[in-house]
Protein backbone atom coordinates (compact mmCIF):
# COMPACT_ATOMS: atom_id res chain seq x y z
CA UNK A 1 0.00 0.00 0.00
CA UNK A 2 1.57 3.65 -0.99
CA UNK A 3 0.87 6.28 1.60
CA UNK A 4 0.04 9.85 1.01
CA UNK A 5 1.33 11.61 4.23
CA UNK A 6 2.73 15.11 4.63
CA UNK A 7 3.93 16.43 8.22
CA UNK A 8 1.79 19.36 7.62
CA UNK A 9 -1.33 17.53 8.19
CA UNK A 10 -0.06 17.27 11.90
CA UNK A 11 -0.10 21.02 12.45
CA UNK A 12 -3.93 21.25 12.33
CA UNK A 13 -4.88 21.25 16.25
CA UNK A 14 -8.67 21.84 17.50
CA UNK A 15 -6.98 21.60 21.11
CA UNK A 16 -7.38 19.99 24.04
CA UNK A 17 -9.46 16.99 24.13
CA UNK A 18 -10.83 16.86 20.90
CA UNK A 19 -11.31 13.85 19.24
CA UNK A 20 -9.75 14.62 15.85
CA UNK A 21 -6.46 15.42 17.09
CA UNK A 22 -2.86 15.27 15.28
CA UNK A 23 -1.82 11.68 17.22
CA UNK A 24 -4.57 9.54 14.98
CA UNK A 25 -1.67 10.39 12.18
CA UNK A 26 0.85 9.53 14.53
CA UNK A 27 -0.38 6.75 15.17
CA UNK A 28 -0.72 5.27 12.38
CA UNK A 29 2.53 5.77 11.25
CA UNK A 30 3.59 3.78 14.19
CA UNK A 31 1.55 0.95 13.41
CA UNK A 32 2.58 0.74 9.84
CA UNK A 33 6.16 0.86 10.47
CA UNK A 34 6.95 -2.23 11.23
CA UNK A 35 5.38 -3.40 7.65
CA UNK A 36 6.98 -4.35 4.85
CA UNK A 37 5.87 -2.83 1.81
CA UNK A 38 4.58 0.30 3.06
CA UNK A 39 5.94 3.47 0.84
CA UNK A 40 5.05 7.19 1.65
CA UNK A 41 4.57 9.68 -1.07
CA UNK A 42 4.68 13.42 0.02
CA UNK A 43 1.89 14.98 -2.50
CA UNK A 44 1.68 18.72 -3.31
CA UNK A 45 -1.04 20.86 -1.01
CA UNK A 46 -3.93 21.46 -3.32
CA UNK A 47 -3.79 24.96 -4.70
CA UNK A 48 -7.14 27.99 -4.89
CA UNK A 49 -7.74 26.74 -8.20
CA UNK A 50 -7.95 22.65 -7.10
CA UNK A 51 -10.23 24.03 -3.94
CA UNK A 52 -12.06 25.70 -6.31
CA UNK A 53 -13.73 22.46 -7.98
CA UNK A 54 -15.62 21.89 -4.97
CA UNK A 55 -15.72 25.01 -3.14
CA UNK A 56 -16.59 28.50 -3.01
CA UNK A 57 -14.43 31.22 -3.38
CA UNK A 58 -15.61 33.39 -0.77
CA UNK A 59 -15.37 30.11 1.52
CA UNK A 60 -12.38 29.70 0.43
CA UNK A 61 -11.10 32.76 1.76
CA UNK A 62 -13.01 32.45 4.79
CA UNK A 63 -10.87 29.31 5.93
CA UNK A 64 -7.74 31.47 5.40
CA UNK A 65 -8.70 34.12 7.09
CA UNK A 66 -9.42 32.17 10.20
CA UNK A 67 -6.25 30.74 9.78
CA UNK A 68 -4.44 33.71 9.41
CA UNK A 69 -5.54 35.06 12.11
CA UNK A 70 -4.88 32.39 14.37
CA UNK A 71 -7.61 30.38 14.25
CA UNK A 72 -10.71 30.18 16.01
CA UNK A 73 -14.10 27.87 16.24
CA UNK A 74 -16.21 27.79 12.64
CA UNK A 75 -18.72 26.00 14.54
CA UNK A 76 -19.14 24.08 17.47
CA UNK A 77 -17.31 20.80 16.67
CA UNK A 78 -14.96 22.66 13.96
CA UNK A 79 -11.97 24.57 15.29
CA UNK A 80 -9.03 26.09 13.13
CA UNK A 81 -5.44 26.94 14.52
CA UNK A 82 -2.89 28.56 12.36
CA UNK A 83 -1.86 25.65 11.06
CA UNK A 84 -5.41 24.87 9.39
CA UNK A 85 -4.74 26.45 6.03
CA UNK A 86 -1.92 24.85 5.09
CA UNK A 87 -3.19 21.80 6.65
CA UNK A 88 -6.41 21.44 5.05
CA UNK A 89 -4.27 22.52 1.66
CA UNK A 90 -2.50 19.82 2.51
CA UNK A 91 -5.11 16.90 3.57
CA UNK A 92 -6.78 18.18 0.15
CA UNK A 93 -4.01 17.42 -1.99
CA UNK A 94 -3.22 14.13 -0.72
CA UNK A 95 -7.27 13.16 -2.03
CA UNK A 96 -6.17 14.40 -4.91
CA UNK A 97 -2.89 12.01 -5.01
CA UNK A 98 -4.95 9.34 -4.15
CA UNK A 99 -7.40 9.95 -7.07
CA UNK A 100 -4.84 10.35 -10.16
CA UNK A 101 -2.56 7.08 -8.94
CA UNK A 102 -6.16 4.86 -9.33
CA UNK A 103 -7.08 6.17 -12.33
CA UNK A 104 -3.47 5.36 -13.58
CA UNK A 105 -3.96 1.99 -12.06
CA UNK A 106 -1.86 1.35 -9.16
CA UNK A 107 -3.15 -1.44 -7.61
CA UNK A 108 -2.42 -4.56 -4.92
CA UNK A 109 0.71 -3.43 -2.94
CA UNK A 110 0.56 -0.34 -4.87
CA UNK A 111 -3.15 0.96 -4.15
CA UNK A 112 -3.10 4.45 -2.93
CA UNK A 113 -4.35 5.61 0.83
CA UNK A 114 -4.36 9.09 1.62
CA UNK A 115 -3.81 9.80 5.50
CA UNK A 116 -4.12 13.46 5.51
CA UNK A 117 -6.56 15.49 8.55
CA UNK A 118 -8.24 17.36 8.39
CA UNK A 119 -10.95 15.01 7.08
CA UNK A 120 -13.59 16.10 4.51
CA UNK A 121 -16.70 14.00 3.74
CA UNK A 122 -18.91 16.51 6.30
CA UNK A 123 -17.40 20.22 4.29
CA UNK A 124 -20.06 21.34 1.81
CA UNK A 125 -19.19 24.19 -0.84
CA UNK A 126 -20.04 26.88 1.79
CA UNK A 127 -19.30 25.91 4.98
CA UNK A 128 -16.83 23.77 7.24
CA UNK A 129 -18.73 21.44 9.67
CA UNK A 130 -17.81 18.04 11.36
CA UNK A 131 -13.76 18.84 12.09
CA UNK A 132 -14.11 19.54 8.38
CA UNK A 133 -13.07 22.20 6.18
CA UNK A 134 -12.36 20.93 2.46
CA UNK A 135 -13.85 17.90 1.24
CA UNK A 136 -11.08 15.75 0.11
CA UNK A 137 -13.47 12.56 -1.32
CA UNK A 138 -15.17 15.13 -3.36
CA UNK A 139 -11.79 17.38 -4.89
CA UNK A 140 -10.73 13.49 -5.51
CA UNK A 141 -13.54 12.56 -7.44
CA UNK A 142 -13.29 16.37 -9.42
CA UNK A 143 -9.75 15.40 -10.00
CA UNK A 144 -10.58 11.99 -11.77
CA UNK A 145 -13.27 13.66 -13.78
CA UNK A 146 -11.38 16.16 -15.08
CA UNK A 147 -8.39 14.17 -15.91
CA UNK A 148 -10.65 12.18 -18.38
CA UNK A 149 -12.64 9.28 -16.53
CA UNK A 150 -16.55 9.85 -17.16
CA UNK A 151 -18.26 8.36 -13.76
CA UNK A 152 -16.26 8.38 -10.26
CA UNK A 153 -18.04 6.14 -7.06
CA UNK A 154 -17.42 7.58 -3.55
CA UNK A 155 -17.98 4.86 -0.87
CA UNK A 156 -17.96 6.37 2.21
CA UNK A 157 -17.76 3.68 5.07
CA UNK A 158 -17.09 6.52 8.01
CA UNK A 159 -19.86 5.56 10.59
CA UNK A 160 -21.38 9.19 9.76
CA UNK A 161 -23.48 9.84 7.05
CA UNK A 162 -21.11 12.09 4.70
CA UNK A 163 -23.44 14.71 4.06
CA UNK A 164 -21.22 17.44 2.13
CA UNK A 165 -20.59 14.61 -0.17
CA UNK A 166 -23.81 13.65 -0.46
CA UNK A 167 -24.85 17.36 -1.62
CA UNK A 168 -21.95 18.19 -3.48
CA UNK A 169 -22.81 15.54 -5.87
CA UNK A 170 -26.88 14.88 -5.18
CA UNK A 171 -27.96 15.90 -8.99
CA UNK A 172 -24.73 14.67 -10.42
CA UNK A 173 -25.25 11.46 -13.01
CA UNK A 174 -21.18 11.30 -13.19
CA UNK A 175 -21.09 10.78 -9.10
CA UNK A 176 -22.16 7.94 -7.24
CA UNK A 177 -22.18 8.27 -3.61
CA UNK A 178 -22.99 5.50 -1.65
CA UNK A 179 -22.65 5.67 2.60
CA UNK A 180 -23.38 3.00 5.25
CA UNK A 181 -23.77 4.95 8.81
CA UNK A 182 -24.96 4.50 12.33
CA UNK A 183 -28.61 5.55 12.19
CA UNK A 184 -29.35 8.76 13.66
CA UNK A 185 -25.94 9.91 14.69
CA UNK A 186 -24.35 13.35 13.39
CA UNK A 187 -25.49 14.62 11.22
CA UNK A 188 -28.68 13.12 11.55
CA UNK A 189 -28.96 13.02 7.20
CA UNK A 190 -28.24 10.01 5.16
CA UNK A 191 -31.84 8.35 5.45
CA UNK A 192 -32.70 5.68 2.86
CA UNK A 193 -35.27 8.15 0.61
CA UNK A 194 -31.86 10.20 0.11
CA UNK A 195 -31.17 8.85 -3.29
CA UNK A 196 -30.51 12.08 -5.61
CA UNK A 197 -32.61 14.55 -7.62
CA UNK A 198 -32.33 15.19 -11.43
CA UNK A 199 -29.39 14.12 -13.24
CA UNK A 200 -28.43 12.11 -10.15
CA UNK A 201 -31.37 10.33 -9.61
CA UNK A 202 -30.61 7.25 -8.09
CA UNK A 203 -27.14 7.99 -7.94
CA UNK A 204 -26.79 8.53 -3.84
CA UNK A 205 -27.10 5.52 -1.97
CA UNK A 206 -27.78 5.42 1.82
CA UNK A 207 -27.88 2.19 3.84
CA UNK A 208 -28.27 3.76 7.82
CA UNK A 209 -27.76 0.78 10.46
CA UNK A 210 -28.96 0.59 14.01
CA UNK A 211 -26.34 1.00 16.76
CA UNK A 212 -25.91 -3.11 17.07
CA UNK A 213 -25.53 -3.81 13.33
CA UNK A 214 -22.14 -4.78 13.59
CA UNK A 215 -19.67 -6.94 11.09
CA UNK A 216 -22.66 -8.53 10.02
CA UNK A 217 -24.52 -5.68 9.13
CA UNK A 218 -21.94 -3.73 7.15
CA UNK A 219 -21.25 -6.78 5.43
CA UNK A 220 -24.70 -7.46 4.10
CA UNK A 221 -24.90 -3.67 3.58
CA UNK A 222 -21.46 -4.06 1.13
CA UNK A 223 -22.80 -7.57 -0.43
CA UNK A 224 -26.90 -6.70 -1.17
CA UNK A 225 -26.89 -3.37 -1.69
CA UNK A 226 -23.40 -1.09 -2.08
CA UNK A 227 -21.46 -3.44 -3.76
CA UNK A 228 -23.89 -4.14 -7.19
CA UNK A 229 -25.14 -0.77 -7.22
CA UNK A 230 -21.25 0.41 -7.40
CA UNK A 231 -20.76 -2.21 -10.08
CA UNK A 232 -23.63 -1.35 -11.87
CA UNK A 233 -22.86 2.46 -12.38
CA UNK A 234 -19.51 1.01 -13.64
CA UNK A 235 -17.23 3.53 -12.85
CA UNK A 236 -13.59 4.53 -14.19
CA UNK A 237 -12.53 5.24 -10.22
CA UNK A 238 -13.76 4.00 -6.77
CA UNK A 239 -12.60 6.13 -3.40
CA UNK A 240 -13.54 5.13 -0.48
CA UNK A 241 -14.56 7.67 2.43
CA UNK A 242 -12.39 5.40 5.17
CA UNK A 243 -13.34 6.34 8.46
CA UNK A 244 -12.89 3.98 11.37
CA UNK A 245 -15.28 5.67 14.06
CA UNK A 246 -17.19 2.53 13.73
CA UNK A 247 -15.21 0.27 15.37
CA UNK A 248 -15.76 -1.42 18.22
CA UNK A 249 -13.72 0.40 20.42
CA UNK A 250 -14.61 4.22 18.95
CA UNK A 251 -15.78 6.31 21.38
CA UNK A 252 -18.54 7.84 19.19
CA UNK A 253 -20.32 5.44 17.69
CA UNK A 254 -22.00 1.93 18.93
CA UNK A 255 -22.48 0.00 15.70
CA UNK A 256 -19.48 -2.36 16.56
CA UNK A 257 -17.51 -3.11 13.35
CA UNK A 258 -14.00 -5.19 14.50
CA UNK A 259 -10.81 -5.25 13.47
CA UNK A 260 -11.02 -7.92 11.11
CA UNK A 261 -14.64 -6.34 10.20
CA UNK A 262 -12.78 -3.99 8.41
CA UNK A 263 -10.52 -5.50 6.95
CA UNK A 264 -13.59 -7.81 5.00
CA UNK A 265 -14.87 -4.56 3.65
CA UNK A 266 -11.57 -3.70 2.41
CA UNK A 267 -12.06 -6.77 0.86
CA UNK A 268 -15.16 -6.07 -0.15
CA UNK A 269 -14.36 -3.11 -1.73
CA UNK A 270 -11.40 -4.32 -3.83
CA UNK A 271 -13.90 -7.06 -5.27
CA UNK A 272 -15.98 -4.49 -5.82
CA UNK A 273 -13.71 -2.58 -7.64
CA UNK A 274 -12.28 -5.66 -9.70
CA UNK A 275 -15.76 -6.67 -10.79
CA UNK A 276 -16.39 -2.97 -12.01
CA UNK A 277 -12.62 -2.77 -13.73
CA UNK A 278 -12.18 0.75 -11.73
CA UNK A 279 -9.43 2.05 -10.63
CA UNK A 280 -9.30 2.23 -6.06
CA UNK A 281 -8.34 5.06 -3.64
CA UNK A 282 -8.50 5.23 -0.11
CA UNK A 283 -9.03 8.34 1.46
CA UNK A 284 -8.94 8.94 5.15
CA UNK A 285 -11.91 10.48 7.66
CA UNK A 286 -12.58 9.86 10.85
CA UNK A 287 -11.49 7.16 13.50
CA UNK A 288 -11.19 8.37 17.40
CA UNK A 289 -9.88 5.07 19.61
CA UNK A 290 -5.97 5.60 18.54
CA UNK A 291 -5.20 1.77 18.94
CA UNK A 292 -8.49 0.08 17.06
CA UNK A 293 -7.29 3.28 14.23
CA UNK A 294 -3.34 2.26 13.85
CA UNK A 295 -4.66 -1.42 13.28
CA UNK A 296 -7.64 -0.68 11.12
CA UNK A 297 -5.86 1.33 8.77
CA UNK A 298 -2.85 -1.34 7.40
CA UNK A 299 -5.82 -3.73 6.78
CA UNK A 300 -6.56 -2.91 3.22
CA UNK A 301 -3.14 -4.76 2.75
CA UNK A 302 -4.39 -7.62 2.93
CA UNK A 303 -6.92 -7.91 0.09
CA UNK A 304 -3.37 -7.66 -1.37
CA UNK A 305 -1.75 -10.72 -0.47
CA UNK A 306 -2.15 -13.41 -3.31
CA UNK A 307 -0.92 -10.43 -5.78
CA UNK A 308 1.98 -9.81 -3.35
CA UNK A 309 2.45 -13.94 -3.50
CA UNK A 310 2.73 -13.82 -7.24
CA UNK A 311 4.86 -11.40 -7.38
CA UNK A 312 7.40 -12.88 -4.98
CA UNK A 313 7.49 -15.98 -6.38
CA UNK A 314 7.36 -14.55 -9.89
CA UNK A 315 10.74 -12.66 -8.94
CA UNK A 316 12.89 -14.99 -7.08
CA UNK A 317 11.34 -18.14 -8.92
CA UNK A 318 9.92 -19.84 -5.84
CA UNK A 319 7.77 -18.73 -3.16
CA UNK A 320 8.53 -16.49 -0.59
CA UNK A 321 6.57 -15.71 2.45
CA UNK A 322 4.82 -12.46 2.13
CA UNK A 323 6.15 -9.53 3.89
CA UNK A 324 2.52 -7.97 4.22
CA UNK A 325 1.13 -11.09 5.42
CA UNK A 326 3.86 -11.19 8.83
CA UNK A 327 2.45 -7.94 9.65
CA UNK A 328 -1.36 -9.04 8.99
CA UNK A 329 -0.59 -12.48 11.09
CA UNK A 330 1.17 -10.25 14.08
CA UNK A 331 -2.50 -8.33 13.90
CA UNK A 332 -4.49 -11.58 14.77
CA UNK A 333 -4.89 -10.86 18.43
CA UNK A 334 -7.78 -9.62 20.65
CA UNK A 335 -8.01 -5.76 19.96
CA UNK A 336 -7.78 -3.78 23.56
CA UNK A 337 -8.48 -0.79 24.60
CA UNK A 338 -5.58 1.87 24.25
CA UNK A 339 -5.26 2.95 28.06
CA UNK A 340 -4.02 6.28 27.78
CA UNK A 341 -7.16 7.73 25.77
CA UNK A 342 -9.68 9.87 27.01
CA UNK A 343 -12.26 11.49 25.15
CA UNK A 344 -13.33 14.70 26.83
ZN1 LIG B 1 -17.08 9.94 11.31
Amino acid sequence: MNFGYREACLEHDPGEGHPERPSRLRRIRRALADRHGVEYAAPEPADRRELLTVHDSGYIDAVESLAGAGGGRWDGDTVANAATWTAARASAGIARWVALRALAGADGTETPFGLGRPPGHHALSDDAMGFCFFNNAAIAAETVLRAGADRVAIVDWDVHHGNGTQELFYDRGDVFYASVHETDLYPSTGRTEETGVGPGAETTLNVPLPGAAGDPGYRAAFAEAIGPAVVAFDPDVIVVSAGFDAHENDPISAVGVSTEGYARLAAAIRAVAADADAGLGFVLEGGYDLAALGDSVGRPLSGSRHRVAERQTSQDGRATRPGVLSGYARRQRPAVRDPVIEIA
